[in-house]
């Protein structure tokens, strides 16, 4: 996939603290102001600022923006106001498993975040919301269901699938329609079950849809402009990969001495949260039992159930672990603030799979620190990724 240019980008980052309009000149309801600022939020990112007087007046929208640019605020506060202003007529029937606004994700990692975000925003509200996602139970998932009107789903394709098969979720009163990472749904195959869900939905003229992608090729706007009326186009495309704010460093050593080295960087002290990326799950989990003797460490991978991944993301989050090894699949659109540092334990294949992963630090307008280990078999990843940043890298060598 063609996806470049993920959050790393300082320009959209110092954007979110430049001076655009406020949240307060959207008409937006006071329990969604109160949760806006609760956040800290004061302005609207160049996104918001974007798209929301369009798609609050109930346009439908195109957005091209990569996590860290405010996008998931501007779909959730688009359909939380819809919701709020639209209430249930009081006489119409209402049926259980039937939500009012659906959001589709590409990974459980995303629709999670998603789900937690809503949470803030609909907290003074009596809006009603479930996440439903592959690799968690059913019967949990069915019991949120069962529990009272659902307004707000927020799903995976596939698990959302399976319960609209077994007549537990019904899609005919979708009112807003959000696609997020429609790049990644598309590069992951999810596009024929995405057919499928909207094609169980209101007509595009019926309900509300907005698209989000980080990247745009023919296939992808195809899709768009099937799926949605008259959208408004929005772009906030960074020209940078990577942020000036990220210090990227590359240390030449053998790969016997890497954990070696790793333990040493560790150990400095100003290393306060740190992300270790490898690319194989087989070298998560040595690392992980590697380390976590000596520092709090959780991993993601795909090995690891979607129940503890989601306490480890949580733990890593909170501070109660220093220390985070991740596979690329696993580490994708995650963000945590704060991470001090990204390791590149090896070097990615894909020079994409680079600038997502340096990008989990340097984020917000904080700095970060990049170190990528660079042995004699990641040596051969360095061309490529040279030519995709269009840069030569100063390589250095660790005296271990
Ligand atoms: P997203 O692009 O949705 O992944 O959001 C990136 C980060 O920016 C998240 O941590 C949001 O909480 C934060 N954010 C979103 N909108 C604003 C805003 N208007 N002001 C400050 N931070 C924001």
């Amino acid at each position: 996939m063609n996806d470049t240019n993920i959050d790393t980008d300082p320009d959209t980052q110092s954007e979110l603290t430049s001076d655009f309009s406020t949240f307060e000149s959207l008409p937006l309801s006071p329990q969604t102001l109160q949760a806006v600022q609760a956040l800290g939020f004061e302005k609207l990112t160049p996104i918001q600022a974007q798209i929301l007087p369009h798609t609050l007046a109930g346009q439908d929208a195109i957005g091209q923006a990569q996590t860290g640019t405010g996008k998931t605020a501007t779909f959730l506060l688009t359909l939380i106001e819809f919701l709020l202003k639209h209430p249930f007529a009081q006489d119409e029937q209402r049926y259980l498993g039937e939500p009012r606004a659906l959001v589709l994700a590409p990974t459980r990692e995303l629709a999670q975040q998603i789900y937690e975000d809503c949470l803030q925003m609909t907290q003074h509200t009596q809006l009603h919301s479930v996440c439903l996602m592959g690799g968690v139970e059913y019967q949990a998932q069915l019991q949120k269901l069962s529990q009272g009107f659902v307004d707000i789903i927020i799903a995976t394709p596939g698990r959302l699938l399976d319960l609209i098969e077994k007549n537990e979720v019904f899609l005919d009163r979708i009112e807003v329609l959000v696609l997020d990472e429609a790049d990644r749904m598309l590069d992951m195959g999810f596009i024929p079950a995405v057919k499928t869900l909207i094609g169980q939905m209101p007509a595009n003229t019926d309900r509300q849809s907005l698209l989000f992608s980080a990247t745009f090729n023919q296939d992808v706007m195809n899709l768009a402009y099937r799926w949605l009326y008259q959208p408004i186009f929005v772009e906030i495309e960074p020209e940078h990969k990577t942020s000036e704010l990220v210090q990227q460093h590359f240390y030449i050593l053998t790969e016997a001495k890497k954990l070696e080295a790793l333990q040493q960087i560790l150990q400095q002290q100003d290393v306060s949260k740190v992300i270790i990326f490898a690319n194989r799950k087989d070298q998560v989990k040595r690392l992980y039992h590697k380390l976590r003797s000596h520092f709090k460490t959780v991993m993601l991978s795909g090995d690891v159930a979607q129940s503890q991944r989601e306490k480890y993301l949580e733990r890593f989050k909170n501070g109660d672990a220093e220390v985070m090894v991740a596979t690329d699949v696993a580490g994708r659109g995650i963000h945590v603030d704060e991470v001090s540092h990204v390791i590149n334990y090896t070097l990615p294949e894909q020079p994409d799979d680079y600038v997502h992963r340096i990008g989990r630090t340097g984020r917000a307008g904080q700095t970060g620190i990049s170190i990528s280990f660079v042995s004699e078999d990641d040596a051969f990843n360095l061309p490529a990724l040279e030519s995709h940043l269009q840069t030569k890298f100063d390589l250095e060598y660790l005296s271990f």
